[in-house]
Parts: structure tokens; C-alpha cells; sequence
């Protein structure tokens, strides 16, 4: 296995969509292991092919605790074929180090992906962490960012101007933000310390 160099946004292949994978040779299953050693090194708990520059529809996730054996999942091809309900919390990209804020998910999927066989497999997600990893990375494969997904978009360009991902004056960001009633919106270190990397 070998890390990986992640991709940084703006970098253009991760705003791309990503191509669907044919076959699954051992060239796959090289990827899938070295996108899971990058991610592991990183301390996120998903990875998506472009954020490696490669644009292919490759994704991987593991959801366990620190303490707890890896659980290590490869999908490939994935897609959600049902959806329902909302999910609000914190989420960060390794792709945007340093980025937090909150994002709506969905709090129910039933996902159809291909395991490194090429075996068809259907996944139900509810409410966890898993759920929202499965949605922010499968939005990866499709050249599409939380960043878009913001629950408080001013909070997100604060954050991102913040951690240098854009220009822009954060005064007068904080500023709109109070007036904008985008509650609850600053995010404090320590909930940042405790929110895992969706990757
Ligand atoms: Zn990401």
C-alpha cells in the first residue's frame, strides 16, 4: 500500500464527475488500498477517488471508533436509490483542512454500490455518521462539494475565508452573519476537536 497526495480545493478534478469503473482488476483493488491507508493517515473517515486525483467512481469508508477493530468499506459505482428525512450536523473535508460547519444530509438512504468483486450490494444507512459519509462522498464522485450544502452559507465562507480557501473580509462576514439570524452559527474549537472528518 502507498499514501496518497490528497487534492486541495480549488483543484479541478474534484469538480468534475467522476467516471464509472468497468473493471475490477487487481488496478482497483491497488487504488481502494492505497485510498484507505491515505485516509487512515489523515484521520478521515471517508476518501473519494478525485480527492486523489483520480476520477473514477471510488469511494471508501470506515466508520469505526478509535478504539475498535477497522471496518474498512469500498464502494464502487455507488448510488441512492432512496431518501428520506433530514440530518443536521458538523462535517469537515479532508479536501478543506480545517473547515467546519453544518450540512443537511438525508436521514435515510438505501445505497446500491459494487464491492471489489464487481458483486452488486444494497446498504441501508439511518442517522449516523455512516449516512452522512456515504452522501458527502458519493456527492464527491459527481464533482459536487459541501461547501454548497451549507445549512448557514455565510458561516461556510466565513470559515472558508478564514482557512484561506477564499478571499474575502471576515469582519464584515461576522457581521452579516449576526444580522442574517444563520443561528448558533460560530463554531467553537472544542466542537470542531470532536467532529470527525467526513473526508
Ligand atoms: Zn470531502
Amino acid at each position: 500500500m502507498a499514501k496518497l497526495r490528497l487534492k486541495y480545493y480549488p483543484e479541478q478534478v474534484l469538480l468534475q464527475k467522476a467516471k464509472k469503473v468497468t473493471t475490477f482488476d487487481s488496478s482497483v483493488r491497488k487504488l481502494a488500498n492505497d485510498m484507505l491507508e491515505t485516509m487512515y493517515e489523515e484521520n478521515g473517515v471517508g476518501l473519494a477517488a478525485p480527492q486523489v486525483g483520480v476520477s473514477k467512481r471510488i469511494m471508501v469508508i470506515d466508520v469505526s471508533g478509535e478504539d475498535e477493530a477497522n471496518e474498512p468499506i469500498v464502494f464502487i459505482n455507488p448510488q441512492i436509490i432512496e431518501k428520506e428525512g433530514s440530518l443536521v450536523g458538523l462535517e469537515g473535508c479532508l479536501s478543506f483542512p480545517n473547515v467546519f460547519f453544518e450540512v443537511r444530509r438525508f436521514n435515510r438512504i438505501v445505497v446500491k454500490y459494487q464491492n471489489l468483486s464487481g458483486k452488486d450490494v444494497k446498504m441501508v444507512a439511518e442517522g449516523d455518521l455512516l449516512c452522512r459519509a456515504i452522501q458527502h462522498e458519493i456527492d464527491h464522485l459527481d464533482g459536487e462539494l459541501f461547501i454548497n450544502k451549507a445549512v448557514s452559507p455565510i458561516t461556510a465562507d466565513l470559515e472558508l475565508v478564514k482557512n484561506g480557501f477564499i478571499a474575502g473580509d471576515v469582519e464584515a462576514l461576522e457581521q452579516e452573519l449576526a444580522k442574517s439570524g444563520q443561528g448558533g452559527a460560530t463554531i467553537k474549537i472544542q466542537d470542531k476537536d470532536k467532529t470527525p472528518v467526513v473526508g
